[in-house]
């Protein structure tokens, strides 16, 4: 007799294809109903992802474009700058030999190094493989992480994970962070004063892990990294270079929430990342 799926594996197979529908594969399953009628076969199910999953194949090795500094600070016409004179932020802050996340959190201690450390609950320090080859930079904590002490728990959360094994890895092979560590009063965005005070340790972060692609989720994160104001519709899509690494910035798992059509375009930005880690969507796989 045909084993039954759990309704826990069966709920999660749904969100999972919920999620390619959402990102635009229409063909994930030709017809889904049909699919869910089998339901309850785990052999059923087992062939049907074989035979109809038709997942786009990632692009092959795209290169990086290497802007220079001047490029990445330079503002288009009638935007002001972000930064205009003086030495990078990250300029004054070298690399520190044999530098660890556990010495970097040590470092930063029960901080009150800026006015965010008022209204925290929890610093939210990131979480994840500590050699991770990907890393996910995000704007600050919310409700949920301010309460966990975790990145990306919440309902953004929830997408970032299921963005992350649509890429076929776990939330434990990736390193995921913030640019700022305390949650910003009413999830308001963190101030220039506030992000100058903390990405420094985002900086030994990204140095101690050495990823080789950093992906940067929304503006704040882009703009911290690369030192512009340029807004993320202009940054997204494209490989850029931060301090000898592949950056990619996209849009946030929040403002997904609340655009989902927008996903096709950040799963043609996560693809290109799975491209240059030798990653591929295999057809058949599913949840
Ligand atoms: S946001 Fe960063 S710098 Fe500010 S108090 Fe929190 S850990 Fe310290």
């Amino acid at each position: 007799m045909a084993e039954r799926i759990s309704e826990v594996l069966q709920k999660k197979l749904s969100d999972r294809l919920s999620f390619y529908e959402d990102l635009g594969i229409s063909l994930f399953y030709k017809d889904r109903s049909a699919a869910w009628s089998h339901v309850g076969s785990s052999r059923s199910l087992q062939q049907h992802s074989h035979e109809e999953t038709t997942l786009p194949k990632p692009a092959r090795k795209p290169e990086p474009m290497k802007l220079p500094p001047s490029a990445l600070r330079a503002a288009p016409k009638g935007e002001a700058l972000l930064k205009v004179t003086g030495p990078s932020l990250f300029d004054a802050v070298n690399k520190i030999s044999g530098d660890t996340l556990l010495k970097i959190r040590e470092d930063l201690g029960e901080c009150t190094r800026c006015k965010l450390h008022k209204a925290r609950n929890k610093i939210v320090f990131g979480d994840g493989n500590p050699k991770a080859q990907l890393v996910f930079v995000g704007e600050g904590p919310g409700h949920d992480e301010d309460m966990q002490g975790l990145p990306f728990v919440g309902r953004a959360g929830k997408l970032l994970t299921q963005m992350i094994e649509a890429m076929g890895m776990q939330r434990k092979d990736v390193y995921i962070c913030n640019v700022v560590k305390c949650r910003p009063p009413e999830n308001r965005t963190p101030e220039k004063d506030e992000v100058s005070t903390c990405s420094p340790f985002l900086l030994r972060q990204l140095d101690a892990i050495s990823p080789k692609v950093i992906v940067c989720l929304g503006s704040v994160a882009a703009q911290t990294l690369l030192e512009t104001n340029r807004g993320i519709s202009h940054l997204r899509g494209e490989w850029l270079e931060f301090r000898g690494r592949k950056l990619l910035a996209t849009y946030h798992p929040a403002y997904l929430l609340r655009n989902p059509s927008a996903k096709s375009e950040v799963w043609k930005d996560l693809q290109k990342v799975m491209a240059v880690l030798g990653r591929e969507v295999k057809k058949g796989k599913s949840a």
